[in-house]
């Protein structure tokens, strides 16, 4: 399969690859404008997401079960697409074991 050639990026230093960028930018210099004040993620609105599991049964309809970071750790209950992902991701994260100078 034939690679892709990347052609290499340049950076911009000369006067007038200065000023054309400018020309294009209509002007615009400085910092970009902060991120909008949002938190990463919404919190879930649903009442039993996020439940430790007791029993068998599922305290909502569709909510499915979501094992712990590590042996032993206490499963809960996820609704079923997003939340589940982002506990699955965590515990999968949580499980990687620390190196000895405390990086994962
Ligand atoms: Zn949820």
């Amino acid at each position: 399969m034939p690679q892709r050639r990347v052609r290499p990026k340049l950076p911009e230093v000369s006067e007038s690859q200065c000023q054309s960028r400018l020309a294009w930018n209509q002007g615009l210099t400085g910092q970009p404008r902060p991120p909008a004040e949002r938190p990463a993620f919404e919190p879930c609105p649903a009442v039993f997401c996020g439940a430790p599991v007791v029993g068998r049964r599922a305290p909502a309809a569709g909510m499915v079960q979501v094992r712990g970071a590590a042996d032993g750790a206490a499963a809960h209950w996820y609704c079923p697409d997003r939340c589940a992902a982002i506990a699955r991701a965590r515990a999968d994260i949580r499980a990687i074991p620390l190196r000895p100078g405390g990086e994962r």
